[in-house]
């Protein structure tokens, strides 16, 4: 088995890491990071998904996983983007964060309401290799919120394809679509690599 820190203090995103990876790669054992949070400075996904694998990898000494997520919308030039947990101004309040977006988004007509959301992962090793792969899931930003599952902005995304929201389609669509299922996928092959199952593409 080899060990991948993933760089998160979610013991519950660890878990949902392990389910999806142990599948589609194995000899992987993801395992919960328990060090130092460095702050998250870049200017963009891929920059702060880089910055926590990297922290992860020199405290452990293990390859290290982390993500990084949020929606962007057309009409604001892709914000709220890497500023998503924190949009009105508190980090992790999702209701303040979707409320102050649909307000922003009030005076928009259906047809320019297209979203998307991003989630980048990094892969880094002790030694200093560095992956990085997206996923993106297309779609718009409905007039209301309407949904119970997920969490974040899922009850104000409609995915392309789909009239309900992502709070509304729930996990099984959602594990199955998402920009983190898509990252996730895009990630197997340098983690295959890694744990000796597969050539490095
Ligand atoms: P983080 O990558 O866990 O820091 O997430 C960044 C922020 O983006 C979250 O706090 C949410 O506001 C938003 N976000 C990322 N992924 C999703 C998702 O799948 N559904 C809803 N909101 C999300």
């Amino acid at each position: 088995m080899v060990r991948v820190v993933l760089a998160t203090h979610n013991q519950h995103k660890a878990a949902e890491f392990q389910q999806i990876l142990g599948d589609a790669v194995p000899g992987l054992e993801i395992v919960a990071y328990d060090g130092p949070e460095p702050v998250e400075d870049g200017v963009s996904f891929e920059a702060n998904a880089l910055i926590k694998a990297r922290t992860a990898a020199q405290h452990t000494g293990l390859p290290a996983l982390a993500d990084d997520s949020g929606i962007c919308v057309d009409a604001m030039g892709g914000a709220p983007g890497i500023f998503s947990a924190r949009w009105s101004g508190v980090h992790g309040d999702a209701q303040a964060n979707l409320r102050l977006l649909l307000d922003q988004l009030a005076d928009l007509p259906d047809g320019s309401r297209g979203a998307h959301f991003t989630a980048t992962l990094a892969l880094v090793t002790p030694s200093g290799e560095e992956t990085t792969v997206e996923g993106t899931w297309p779609g718009r930003i409905a007039r209301e919120a309407r949904g119970a599952h997920g969490h974040g902005y899922d009850p104000i995304f409609i995915p392309e394809g789909y009239e309900q929201t992502a709070a509304e389609l729930g996990p099984e669509v959602k594990n199955a679509q998402s920009h983190r299922a898509r990252a996730f996928a895009a990630a197997v092959p340098a983690l295959a690599a890694l744990a000796g199952t597969r050539d490095r593409p």
